[in-house]
């Protein structure tokens, strides 16, 4: 009951305050459950806006070929007309392709949709310019936000000329990450499209400016997932403006230090034009595929020997390994997150100069089970090389449980594991 939840919406106003200082932005609109519903918010937001000028036609979406997969799903799911534009062999974004496209549906372009830093981890430079050549030709710019972690007291999507833009709460500030949600993807606006955001259907939304109202609902409750934003209302609070940029910086930092030293082991896909990377760094295995069969998935299930999860695999390029620390590990993990990393190297350079065969060795056979230990063991490598690689494992280890799963076969076989009809009797 309204009478009842005084407090909380005086801590989401608080929370939505903060966010308006983070990004620059004029109103946030508190509904979306994630960062895919926040960009599907966005789009509705600047579909409207086009609408209520008579810019019904405006139906074109520009994509980067680098985007996040939820990017494209999301102009299709708003019915619009998705139109790649390319990446240069740096990973920015193709400048000249963007002002050939976006000149050329001039007339019908709706907006962009572009994540900063990229999803290749790098800050493109160009970011003010592309915002603004989409800008002449009448377009809006909605930002991926997923990435705000790279830019929190040192920039914002205001800054670099989004319209706007989704902060996933659960990546950037605070909310646990992972296993289905709850999340939260709240969207900033500037002043001319805050008029267009989403309003709850039936419950008010508790404040005073209602220009907003009536533009139906993008998620059941008035404000998402309400439960979870103390999480990031403290977190916030708790940082303080200062806080948050030091967190940004050592972001920063740690994705650099960890391209720094494994770039000798592993090559960096993409740097900026300083040989820096921004918040993630994508490690390329491909030549090492090439040249032992050695492939990232086996690299990712080597790693649980050492006791670790693996980084994103094959994303946002196939064949690679992107890591992205956070300022969350301090410095005595990633260093060994590094160590791991080299010494897997040096069991793939055991293969690349025939020491061990390419089909039998501690990354194809990885993960390692108890079980494996205990009967014979006849394998061209040692118990002690497979389980405790390097001398620091054995103080916490983690032992995998099964031994290495089929996932593609997995993935493109589902089966109902609910019992048959027949044994229903
Ligand atoms: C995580 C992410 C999203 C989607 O966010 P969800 O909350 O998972 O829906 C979109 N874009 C990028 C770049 C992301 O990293």
């Amino acid at each position: 009951p309204a009478d009842q939840t005084t407090g909380y919406l005086e801590m989401i106003e608080g929370l939505a305050a903060q966010l308006r200082e983070i990004t620059g932005f004029d109103a946030i609109c508190m509904q979306p459950n994630s960062g895919a519903q926040g960009e599907y918010a966005g789009l509705v937001a600047i579909l409207r806006y086009h609408a209520a000028r008579g810019d019904h036609h405006r139906q074109v979406c520009l994509i980067p070929r680098s985007a996040h997969g939820t990017n494209p799903a999301t102009a299709q799911m708003c019915g619009m007309e998705v139109v790649v534009v390319n990446c240069d062999d740096n990973g920015n974004v193709d400048l000249t392709d963007l002002k050939a496209k976006a000149e050329q549906h001039a007339d019908r372009l709706a907006a962009l949709m572009i994540t900063y830093p990229s999803t290749h981890g790098v800050f493109e430079e160009a970011i003010r310019e592309i915002c603004a050549t989409v800008h002449q030709y009448g377009g809006q710019v909605y930002m991926d936000g997923a990435n705000m972690n790279a830019q929190v007291g040192l920039t914002s999507p205001a800054t670099i000329g989004a319209d706007v833009s989704h902060m996933n709460l659960h990546k950037t500030f605070c909310i646990p990450h992972g296993g289905g949600g709850p999340g939260m993807g709240p969207i900033g606006l500037r002043a001319h499209l805050a008029p267009f955001m989403a309003d709850h259907a039936v419950a008010a939304t508790g404040r005073e400016d209602r220009a907003h109202a009536g533009q139906g609902a993008v998620s059941a409750a008035q404000f998402g997932s309400a439960s979870i934003l103390p999480i990031s209302w403290m977190y916030i609070t708790m940082m303080g403006g200062r806080g948050l940029r030091r967190a940004t910086e050592v972001a920063i930092l740690n994705a650099n230090y960890v391209a720094s030293l494994l770039k000798a082991h592993y090559p960096v896909l993409y740097t900026g034009s300083q040989g820096r990377v921004a918040h993630e760094c994508i490690l390329d295995i491909r030549p090492i595929k090439a040249a032992t069969g050695i492939s990232e998935v086996d690299i990712a299930k080597r790693l649980m020997d050492y006791g670790f999860h693996a980084p994103t695999m094959s994303f946002p390029v196939a064949g690679t390994i992107m890591v992205e620390p956070t300022e969350s590990e301090d410095k005595g993990e990633l260093d060994r997150f590094i160590a791991a990393m080299v010494s897997i190297r040096n069991e793939i350079r055991a293969i690349e100069e025939g020491r061990i065969p390419g089909d039998n060795n501690p990354l194809k056979n990885a993960p390692h089970t108890q079980a494996d230990f205990l009967g014979d063991w006849d394998r061209p490598y040692s118990r002690q090389e497979a389980a405790f690689p390097l001398a620091w494992v054995g103080d916490n280890k983690f032992w995998p449980s099964v031994n290495r799963i089929d996932d593609v076969y997995g993935d493109r076989n589902l089966f109902c594991s609910c019992v048959p009809m027949d044994e229903l009797g």
